[in-house]
C-alpha cells in the first residue's frame, strides 16, 4: 500500500490510544483506574442539552456558516469581552471541531514548509503532530532547570528566521504550570517585536486554583486586535466538560480568521449544528457549574497531593491549573513508557508516560475523574513501584502479590 511519507510520520495519538485500551480492559471487566485522560466526569450542562434539544426537536439541522452559527459566535464575542476585556468583531472568531481543529487551522494558515513553530516542554502531545501535518518543524524548549516553564531567554535562543510562531498553553497540559505574568508579558512583547505569531491555547483558563489566575497574554499588548500577534485558542471540551461536542474557536485578527474560513470551507464546511448549539447554550446558560467544576478538581488535586506526599522517591510540583499533575518518577531508574505500562499490567492504573510531554522520567496523572480512583490509583501505583509500600493488594477481588521488586 503506498501511503505518504507525512502521514507516516505523524505518531499516533498516545492519549487516546490509552484511553481505548483502557475502554476495552473495562468492557473485560478488569477494574482498570484511569488517571490517564483529561476529561470530567459531569453531565453536560442543561442550557448546552437544551440548546441542542431545541435544534433537534425543531428538525432545524442544516449547514450553518462555515465560521459558526451567528449566535454562537455572539456568545463567543460576549466570553471574549467579559474574560479578555477585548471587544472584537464576528469576523475576529471562527468555530471548529474542537480547539484541535482550531490549532490546525491556524498552523496550516500561518506555516509553510520548514518554518519553524517552537514548542514549550512539557507540551501537549498533538503540537508537535500538528507541527509536522503543515510541513513545518517543531523546536522543542526544554526548561535547563528542570521546572516546567521556561526561560525567556530560552525561548529567544531557539528562535531563528523561520520562526513561524510560539505556542503558549498556561494554564499547561500536562504540568498544571501557570506562566508567570511576568513571563507571558516578555513573550508577547517578544514576539510583537519579532513579528512571529503567539498562540495561546487557552482551553484551560478557567481551571485555575487557589485564587492564582492565568493571565491572558492580549492584556500584555497595547495593540488591537487586528495589528497584534496574539491569537487565542479556547472552546467548550474542558471548563464545560463538553469533550464530545467537539467545539472549539479561535480569536484573532480578521485576515487570519478569513483564511482559515477558506482551510475550514474546504475540509468541514462548518461544524456540526447541534453542537454549536449545545456550546452556545453552555456559554449563555448558568456559569456557576464551571465554578463547581473547577472547585471538584481543585478537591481532587488536594487529594492527589496528599495521597502523594507517602509515596517514596516521588517529587510532584503542586499543579496550579488544568486536570493533570506531572509527578516526577526519575528515582525509580524506568523509562516513562516503561513504566506506564508495568503499571497497565500489573496495577491496572492508565498513566501517560511523560515522553510524549517531552518530559522523561515523569508520568501524566490526570485529576478529572473521583476521588475514589485517584487514591486507588496512586495505592495501586505505589504498590507497583515503591518498594517500602506493603507488597500486597487488593485489585477488585483479587488479592495480589508484589513479586517483581
Ligand atoms: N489543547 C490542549 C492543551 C488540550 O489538552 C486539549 C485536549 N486534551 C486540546 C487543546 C483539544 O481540545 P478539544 O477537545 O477542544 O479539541
Amino acid at each position: 500500500m503506498s501511503i505518504s511519507h507525512l502521514a507516516r510520520s505523524i505518531l499516533e495519538s498516545p492519549t487516546l490510544r490509552l484511553n481505548e485500551e483502557a475502554r476495552l480492559l473495562r468492557e473485560r471487566g478488569e477494574p482498570v483506574i484511569h488517571l490517564g485522560i483529561g476529561e470530567p466526569k459531569n453531565k453536560a450542562p442543561i442550557s448546552a442539552v437544551l440548546g441542542a434539544a431545541g435544534k433537534l426537536l425543531a428538525g432545524d439541522v442544516k449547514y450553518t456558516p462555515t465560521d459558526g452559527l451567528p449566535s454562537l459566535k455572539k456568545a463567543i464575542l460576549r466570553y471574549t469581552e467579559e474574560n479578555y476585556d477585548r471587544v472584537l468583531a464576528p469576523e475576529n472568531v471562527i468555530v471548529s471541531e474542537g480547539a484541535k481543529q482550531s490549532l490546525f487551522n491556524i498552523l496550516y494558515s500561518i506555516c509553510n514548509p520548514q518554518d519553524e513553530v517552537i514548542v514549550l516542554a512539557p507540551y501537549w502531545v498533538s503540537y508537535p503532530e500538528i507541527v509536522k501535518m503543515v510541513q513545518a518543524v517543531p523546536v522543542v524548549v526544554t526548561p535547563e532547570d528542570g521546572s516546567f516553564v521556561p526561560q525567556v531567554s530560552e525561548i529567544e535562543r531557539a528562535v531563528s528566521s523561520s520562526t513561524r510562531a510560539i505556542i503558549l498553553n498556561s494554564p499547561n497540559n500536562p504540568s498544571g504550570a501557570i506562566f508567570p505574568e511576568e513571563t507571558v508579558a516578555k513573550i508577547v512583547a517578544f514576539c510583537e517585536k519579532k513579528g512571529i505569531w503567539l498562540i495561546c491555547d487557552d482551553i484551560y483558563h478557567k481551571l485555575v486554583f487557589d485564587g492564582k489566575i492565568a493571565v491572558p497574554a492580549w492584556r500584555h499588548t497595547p495593540r488591537d486586535v487586528e495589528s497584534s500577534k496574539v491569537i487565542v485558542v479556547n472552546g467548550v471540551s474542558k471548563i464545560y466538560g463538553m469533550t464530545g461536542f467537539r467545539i472549539g474557536w479561535v480569536a484573532a485578527n480578521k485576515e487570519l480568521v478569513r483564511v482559515m474560513t477558506n482551510v475550514q470551507a474546504q475540509t468541514t464546511s462548518c461544524v456540526a449544528t447541534i453542537c454549536q448549539a449545545a456550546a452556545e447554550g453552555a456559554l449563555t446558560g448558568l456559569q456557576s457549574y464551571v465554578e463547581s467544576l473547577r472547585l471538584t478538581i481543585q478537591n481532587n488535586r488536594d487529594v492527589l497531593m496528599q495521597e502523594i506526599r507517602t509515596f517514596q522517591g516521588v517529587k510532584l510540583v503542586k499543579p496550579e491549573g488544568t486536570f493533570y499533575a506531572l509527578p516526577d518518577l526519575r528515582a525509580y531508574r524506568m523509562g516513562s513508557v516503561e513504566m506506564s505500562e508495568l503499571l497497565l499490567r500489573k496495577a491496572m492504573v492508565v498513566t501517560v508516560p511523560g515522553r510524549e510531554f517531552g518530559m522523561e522520567g515523569h508520568l501524566r496523572l490526570s485529576v478529572s475523574g473521583t476521588v475514589k480512583e485517584i487514591t486507588e490509583g496512586v495505592e495501586r501505583m505505589k504498590w507497583a513501584l515503591d518498594p517500602s509500600s506493603p507488597n500486597e493488594i487488593y485489585i477488585g477481588e483479587r488479592k495480589l502479590l508484589r513479586d517483581w521488586l
